[in-house]
């Protein structure tokens, strides 16, 4: 016997008891262990930071992340899954921080970064203990207890084994640049984290005179001009940058005008001139471009006269650092026009205001032409030197120095604009492009691999492999590294002090090998700033070697996991990951945000060391919006919390809604609402067939283990059969392309459409009938078969509901059956028992069934009243020879008694017949309803009333009742009748007339202006 089972499911609560099962049976582990020896799939685990609280989008990844391993595993492989934190870097810091209500990071030092990096440590498990709630609750299977962790000594040791290779290759280098620089942090950010901090901002937007040097002005102009003074205007949306400006660049090809206006003459691009706001009439002369670039002006802040160093960009450009020289005092600087090929005539003035202390584009030039350097801004973002607007953090400073700029007569007029601008990803500080000394790891030198390894990378969704992960790599710049920071993984290079000669250090003995090494502490810690205290002596001067003091991009830190959750190449076991099935990985699986963030860090650093991808699957998610469409975040208060939807629905209906609801690189809507719906429009239809098939099962003493086996003889069964075994081929076909959405949609319009509106319903007299005939005992094979492969096809989507199914559908009756559904094989499609002309012919008795009851309810005929014949007209001749099949099923569903096929349409289109059409289908119904199927109609709802009153009263199923039936005239024509009919629908033992034992009312009804009262007694 099966255990019974409750029409009313509480989902979440029976989730509870399941994963109680699962923790007391060791099932996660029993289901990797059954596998050992067989071929190994790995998912490489994206380490998520657990100091911050787990949300939605968690669960999404973790959802998706969970099918693929739990598929493979029962289709035979070994799957072990491990964990991992992601415990250094700047979110960290930025925590404790806020916590000592520290603002810079001089406090840090004065605090001391030992204290500090002691706070940051313990504050990396803060939600460790939600993490793994959240973890076990939605169904995730990973190890948690054996994690990889990335503040721990033997993970910084693999770090710096892999730094210590592109040492060795030449990919790491340190190099004077302009790097994105956030102030607040002090300290440069990679181009990937870049990329996560884009938004909208308004900053003003200046047009600055500069005055022309007359005596370098071309011949045209300078007739032009006589006596008026000539300036060149550019436009700029950081005026803080005026100051550092050395040169203004302007396209070579393109033409240059010199507009009248006011008792001055302004050169700007002739294309620009209206936008700008001069009149085209007032031209006096255009030259081209490169007429210009003999042409010098005076600097507006000259800046030896605000006390700031004046260098010269020099050495060979192809270098990765420039030799600044100092250049003398001179009070009468003048500065050149250069040309560029980054001049555009879309806004501005299309001459470039040009300062290479600010800009990439800039410091390029400032290199090819040999310019000067100034930096007046310090690495806090203030302004320094004796301007009017020093000490200000140069983003505050703007209003005043266009003020400024204004009583210098050096401004032509001022606004603002609304553009994208980057800030730091982690404090929203707006990032300044700052020149400076920075690590930098030299991606670019293996750009084609990483071009043409990505195109080994299967991606789901496809489209980001060409487009938002290819087009990164297309623009790859060099990675920049180093953080100016506390809390991370050293970077591994050693200083001398004396003669400057850079050593990188690749693992702990190496380190404590080296000659006259001093400062080893022992517990050893390799953070900062106990690492710090490490010297050793110099092999070419004998000198005292530091390390420099910068510490590795966190990013770094997690693409690593490749190899540093092995401890590898130190551990001994690690040795093998090449062979073993460990690397690379089968699948990894993350949000689109990790296209540059993880994704590539993974990417770039596989590639650099052993020149191939190391992951062959990956699924990209889009975001999670709110049940409006909107972006989720505290301040919007739209946040959802998690654990309340698990707790309330359950992890089953979270999980299906978030693979169904949309392909997975969609951003997806979530709400509890959403949620709720998968409850009541998947799990609870297909909970009702499993209640269903478990009651009559019961009824019947059917066990599939004893009852001898009947090979399906009804058509409906050998259907059930064939579509069962179709759906476990699409379902198989899907998963192996990691298109977990399709397989899930296929499951659930099979459930849905196929086993419970079509086979449930149209089986259910079968079940209903008292003896155990082979078509019964074929009917319930053929149920009690697609249920368990059903349980097995959702286990790895819905791994609670399916172990539920499964435990009683199977354990139940065979005791010595594998302990959970997780713990079996996948089912295999067996080819020979799908059957495509039984499929053909119930989707088009589906089909017809629609189209009929479509035209029945067009004529306004109620459902349960019987209508004479359907007049069909097919799409095809072949498909006619079907009907002798179908027409059976047609009648009953229609509630009609004759089907005629039709070719020609002509006689049925009057006002007797309604029609529907389905492309090339029409279905036509008569309107008129003669007195016998009146008759009929009537009984029919006469019985559904009683039926009602059956199920109101509590009566089981099974339970025989006595009848008891009065009304007028007619009623009692009608119940006499039909009376064999009314006692097999009722299991009624005996029919009764207004006799009606004392005690009992009989409720009354009115059917089409008869009165009708009916009572029900159990027998
Ligand atoms: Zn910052
Ligand atoms: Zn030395």
């Amino acid at each position: 016997m099966f255990n019974s089972v409750s029409s009313r499911a509480n989902f979440a609560k029976q989730e509870e008891e399941t994963l109680k099962y699962w923790q007391d049976n060791d099932i996660f582990n029993e289901s990797v262990r059954q596998r050992e020896g067989s071929p190994r799939f790995t998912l490489f685990e994206g380490p998520p930071t657990a100091n911050g609280r787990p949300g939605i989008h968690h669960a999404l990844s973790r959802s998706f992340k969970d099918v693929i391993p739990r598929y493979k595993t029962m289709k035979g492989y070994y799957a072990p899954r491990i964990g991992g934190w992601d415990t250094h870097g700047l979110p960290v810091e930025l925590e404790v921080e806020k916590q000592l209500g520290f603002t810079s990071k001089k406090q840090i030092e004065d605090y001391s970064i030992a204290k500090f990096n002691k706070k940051c440590k313990a504050s990396v498990f803060k939600y460790l203990e939600d993490w793994d709630k959240m973890t076990v609750r939605l169904g995730y299977w990973c190890d948690l207890d054996h994690p990889y962790v990335t503040m721990e000594n033997e993970y910084i040791e693999s770090g710096w084994w892999t730094m210590k290779q592109l040492w060795d290759k030449g990919y790491l280098y340190q190099g004077y640049r302009v790097t994105p620089h956030c102030p607040r942090c002090g300290t440069s950010l990679s181009s990937h984290e870049l990329a996560q901090g884009y938004s909208d901002a308004t900053d003003p937007a200046i047009f600055v005179k500069f005055k022309a040097c007359k005596n370098t002005l071309p011949e045209e102009i300078l007739k032009a001009a006589g006596e008026t003074p000539v300036y060149f205007m550019a436009w700029t949306t950081t005026p803080w940058t005026i100051p550092s400006n050395v040169a203004l660049a302007v396209s070579a090809s393109d033409d240059y005008a010199a507009v009248k206006s006011d008792n001055e003459i302004i050169i700007l691009a002739k294309e620009r001139v209206t936008a700008v706001g001069l009149d085209p009439d007032c031209i006096a002369v255009t030259v081209k471009g490169s007429e210009l670039t003999e042409c010098r002006y005076e600097p507006i802040y000259n800046p030896h006269d605000f006390g700031i160093d004046r260098k010269k960009m020099t050495g060979d450009p192809s270098q990765s650092t420039p030799v600044l020289v100092l250049e003398p005092v001179d009070h009468e600087l003048t500065y050149p026009v250069i040309s560029t090929d980054y001049v555009t005539m879309d806004d501005g003035t299309g001459i470039v205001h040009t300062a290479p202390a600010f800009g990439e584009d800039d410091f390029a030039s400032g290199r090819k032409y040999s310019l000067n350097f100034i930096q007046h801004v310090d690495l806090q973002g203030i302004i320094t030197g004796s301007y009017p607007f020093a000490g200000k953090f140069v983003k505050t400073a703007d209003p005043e120095i266009i003020e400024d700029l204004k009583q210098r007569g050096a401004l032509y007029k001022s606004g603002s604009i609304t553009h994208t601008y980057p800030f730091c990803w982690r404090c929203k500080t707006p990032l300044l492009y700052y020149a400076k000394q920075s690590w930098y790891i030299r991606t670019t030198a293996v750009k084609d691999k990483l071009v043409s390894g990505n195109k080994k990378i299967n991606w789901v969704p496809e489209h980001i492999k060409e487009g938002r992960f290819g087009d990164w790599l297309e623009n790859n710049v060099d990675w920049a590294v180093s953080r100016e920071r506390y809390w991370g993984t050293p970077l591994p290079v050693w200083q001398c002090t004396t003669c400057g000669k850079q050593t990188c250090i690749g693992s702990i003995d190496e380190l404590k090998n080296e000659e006259g090494v001093e400062g080893i502490t022992e517990p050893l810690d390799l953070h900062r700033p106990y690492v710090d205290d490490i010297t050793f002596k110099c092999h070419s001067c004998g000198g005292q070697m530091k390390r420099v003091k910068e510490v590795i991009d966190c990013w770094f830190d997690s693409g690593n996991m490749q190899i540093a959750q092995y401890h590898y190449p130190f551990n001994e076991s690690s040795k093998t990951i090449f062979n073993d099935g460990r690397y690379p990985a089968d699948f990894i699986c993350e949000a689109v945000d990790q296209t540059r963030g993880w994704f590539y860090s993974l990417h770039a650093l596989s590639t650099l060391l052993f020149g191939e991808p190391c992951f062959k699957n990956v699924i990209c998610l889009g975001h999670i919006l709110d049940e409006k469409g909107e972006k989720m975040s505290k301040s919007r208060g739209n946040v959802v919390d998690v654990m309340t939807v698990l707790n309330k629905y359950g992890a089953d209906a979270t999980r299906w809604y978030l693979f169904t609801s949309g392909p997975p690189g969609n951003a997806r809507r979530f709400s509890e609402q959403l949620v709720a719906d998968v409850t009541r429009q998947f799990m609870l239809i297909l909970w009702n067939v499993y209640s269903f098939f478990i009651t009559y099962a019961n009824i019947d003493n059917f066990d599939p283990t004893k009852t001898e086996f009947v090979a399906p003889t009804a058509e409906l069964d050998k259907w059930l059969v064939s579509e069962t075994h179709n759906l476990v081929k699409v379902v198989t076909e899907e998963l192996d392309t990691y298109d977990i959405t399709s397989a899930a949609r296929a499951i659930e319009s099979f459930v849905v459409d196929d086993l419970s509106n079509w086979y449930v319903r149209r089986s259910r007299r079968r079940f209903w009938k008292s003896e155990n005939d082979n078509d019964k005992i074929s009917a319930y094979f053929a149920l009690y078969n697609c249920l368990v492969t059903v349980s097995k096809l959702l286990a790895p989507f819905m791994p609670f509901l399916a172990d539920e199914l499964y435990r009683n559908l199977v354990i139940s009756v065979d005791p010595n059956a594998k302990k959970s559904v997780h713990l079996t094989d996948f089912p295999v499609c067996d080819e020979s028992l799908i059957d495509e002309s039984i499929e053909k012919r119930i989707r088009l008795a589906i089909k017809l069934s629609s189209l009929g009851r479509a035209a029945r309810s067009a004529a306004g005929v109620k459902v349960r009243q019987p209508m004479a014949t359907a007049y069909i007209k097919l799409a095809s001749s072949a498909e006619a020879d079907t009907i002798p099949y179908i027409k059976d099923q047609l009648m009953e569903e229609l509630n009609i008694k004759d089907v005629t096929l039709i070719t020609d349409e002509t006689a049925y289109q009057s006002e007797n017949y309604i029609q529907s059409v389905d492309g090339p289908y029409t279905i036509f119904v008569d309107k008129n309803i003669s007195q016998d199927l009146l008759d009929e109609g009537i009984v029919r709802e006469i019985v559904h009333r009683m039926q009602n009153i059956r199920k109101a009263a509590g009566l089981e199923i099974a339970d025989h009742i006595k009848l008891y039936c009065y009304g007028d005239e007619y009623i009692a024509k009608v119940y006499k009748d039909f009376a064999d009919y009314i006692r097999h629908e009722t299991l009624a033992d005996e029919l009764y007339g207004d006799n009606v034992p004392e005690g009992v009312t009989p409720e009354s009804y009115n059917l089409d202006g008869h009165v009708v009262n009916i009572a029900v007694v159990k027998v």
